[in-house]
């Protein structure tokens, strides 16, 4: 059981995220817009920056996607954002072969 949520201080959290959400609110992990939370895209368990705004980016929250309905925050994890996206498009009927 990883015990990072001691990461950032909530307070921390919310000034990076309203920077992050400022500048962008396309998902990371589906491209849809709206999103409510920030994670990182190289985890801070693989070695990833904790604080560095070029390692966080915009990702849908525990509300989901409006438009997708993933819960992509809850996919994603802990896992590289490559990962999940490659994950996505294998399961991505509207993508084709
Ligand atoms: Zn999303
Ligand atoms: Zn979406």
């Amino acid at each position: 059981m990883a015990t990072d949520r001691s990461e950032l201080t909530s307070y921390e959290y919310r000034q990076i995220r309203a920077r992050i959400l400022a500048a962008s609110d396309v998902c990371i992990v589906c491209g849809h817009g709206a999103a409510d939370a920030v994670d990182h895209i190289h985890p801070v368990s693989k070695g990833g920056a904790r604080k560095d705004p070029d390692n966080l980016g915009p990702i849908h929250g525990v509300a989901g996607c409006p438009v997708c309905l993933r819960k992509c925050n809850s996919e994603k994890s802990d896992r590289p954002l490559a990962e999940v996206v490659q994950l996505r498009t294998s399961v991505d009927w509207f993508a084709g072969p």
